[in-house]
């Protein structure tokens, strides 16, 4: 299996997960255009795409889809409420809006779905929009996860993720440069939230309890403004030695444009 991340961050984010077979795409906050160019420099059609999953409503994820549905008649796949148009005043910042996704077809949360060779499985995430998920990917006995956008853990997760033969998973502020940062106040404390976003040292203890030292991982969703790619790897990479363990294979994607890709 392939896991690419064509984007990531909050300017958008798509990651494109492949079977030898059968490819899937993991969120579509990115323009066709991008897209098209992302999937060409991986020698992959975007006729081949056998369906889009989405984790949530907010734009940074599903500002695409409409253009790319239009323009490839992919089915696209989210949870009901992720195709409603929902804004919530509270305090005004954008992250409250969720745009409302054209979805095809809908997935509950904890459940399969298959598509060609792969089954694909929506697990619940803490974030504020209204059911969001993460979605674990597996073709036979390889599983690889693309989890971003919570802000706590939960029980099903840390199992799902301690299957994984390849995970990619957020890590998006350093706590500190979060707080000694430039964000106004309530948004500082809903990104810090159980519904907000992963800092470093979070994702540091998922990741220590569920990964061994040959497991690929992609740090995703960093913030550009309040962390940086060494900052997240350092934390993953000592919360690990606490644990004995050392992991080579760790990269933290760096805001945006990064086209890495692991491969098992
Ligand atoms: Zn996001
Ligand atoms: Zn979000």
């Amino acid at each position: 299996m392939l896991i690419t991340s064509m984007a990531s961050g909050s300017s958008g984010n798509a990651t494109l997960v492949c079977s030898d077979n059968t490819c899937v795409i993991v969120d579509m906050g990115i323009s066709v255009r991008k897209t098209q160019a992302a999937l060409e420099s991986k020698g992959v059609n975007p006729k081949m795409i056998a369906g889009a999953f989405i984790t949530h409503g907010h734009s940074d994820h599903a500002s695409g889809v409409h253009s790319f549905r239009r323009s490839f008649h992919i089915p696209v796949y989210g949870t009901y409420e992720t195709s409603d148009i929902y804004v919530e005043q509270r305090g005004g910042y954008g992250a409250y809006q969720e745009m409302g996704v054209e979805l095809d077809n809908f997935i509950k949360e904890g459940e399969e779905i298959e598509i060609g060779d792969l089954t694909i499985e929506a697990v619940r995430v803490s974030h504020d929009a209204r059911h969001p998920v993460s979605y674990f990917i597996h073709n036979g006995n390889k599983k690889v996860s693309v989890i971003t956008d919570l802000g706590e853990s939960n029980p099903l997760l840390e199992k799902r993720v301690a299957e994984c033969n390849a995970i990619m998973i957020e890590a998006n502020h350093d706590p500190t440069m979060l707080d000694g940062g430039p964000y106004p106040e309530l948004l500082k404390r809903r990104i810090k939230g159980a519904r907000g976003h992963l800092s470093n040292l979070q994702t540091a203890r998922i990741l220590r309890r569920a990964v061994n030292e040959e497991t690929p991982v992609l740090l995703a969703h960093l913030s550009k403004v309040n962390n940086t790619p060494q900052l997240a790897i350092q934390a993953v990479h000592a919360a690990m030695r606490e644990s004995g363990l050392k992991n080579e294979r760790l990269h933290a994607l760096a805001p945006y444009n990064d086209l890495r890709e692991i491969r098992i």
